[in-house]
């Protein structure tokens, strides 16, 4: 069995836990209702957390384009999981927000400097920390998505294959739209961390997941302004 790399969270200041968390009752309502059901018991919500320097986990604009900086020795396969993960999400958030949320991969000249998020790939150990993927919001934005193939030397985690540089990317994008971790870390959903690793891994992109998703960008489904979520905790329904 492989062992699994400890990811770095981007949720690892949530604060008290809600009593009652939204639900799916309670937001707005997704334009699908036939995604698969994960064992996800409740989902962070990263959209509203203060990342400091009046810095948050969300976005004022809706249609965000996704670019890759790739280290010179990223292979072409590694490479193409990115754009195969933008696209994934891309038809769910088509079909289940009807398009009110897009996600664009975009390279060439300048498409570093102007997306929305930037995908770092690197085929070596970032920092000497050894980590799956990590989303990070900086001073200038929630740009920026950290995926690292190679663990350090001496660790006892295994590297990344292809196919787990894929679902590694469709995880760190869940949190670059704003959601956080299942609440049950060890949840087969794909932000938990029980679907990340395997041949081929066992991930479910869930109906929870774009419910979710459909509370963090209610403003643009419902046609209003950019409003920054209160509810860190968002509760699945079986
Ligand atoms: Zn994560």
């Amino acid at each position: 069995m492989r062992l699994r790399i400890p990811i770095a969270t981007a949720t690892a200041t949530l604060t008290a836990a809600l009593i009652c968390p939204m639900s799916a009752a309670d937001a707005a309502a997704p334009t699908c209702s036939d995604r698969p059901v994960s064992d996800a018991q409740a989902l962070e919500i990263l959209a509203g957390v203060d990342q400091g320097n009046d810095t948050f986990y969300w976005r004022q604009d809706a249609s965000l384009d996704v670019a890759v900086r790739a280290h010179p020795a990223v292979t072409a396969e590694y490479l193409s999981m990115i754009p195969q993960a933008v696209q994934t999400w891309q038809a769910v958030l088509e079909d289940c927000l009807g398009g009110a949320v897009s996600l664009r991969y975009v390279s060439g000249a300048n498409s570093i400097a102007t997306a929305d998020i930037v995908v770092s790939l690197l085929p070596r150990p970032a920092g000497g920390v050894a980590f799956g993927g990590v989303a990070r919001c900086g001073p200038r934005g929630c740009q920026n998505v950290m995926i690292s193939t190679v663990v350090p030397p001496g660790s006892p985690y295994g590297d990344l294959s292809p196919a787990e540089t894929y679902t590694m990317a469709l995880h760190e994008l869940g949190h670059a739209l704003g959601l956080g971790h299942a609440s049950n870390i060890e949840s087969f959903d794909i932000m938990g961390y029980g679907g990340l690793y395997g041949d081929p891994p066992a991930f479910v992109l869930s109906q929870c997941d774009v419910d979710a998703l459909a509370y963090v960008w209610s403003w643009a489904l419902d046609g209003t302004g950019p409003t920054r979520p209160t509810d860190p905790e968002f509760e699945c329904v079986a």
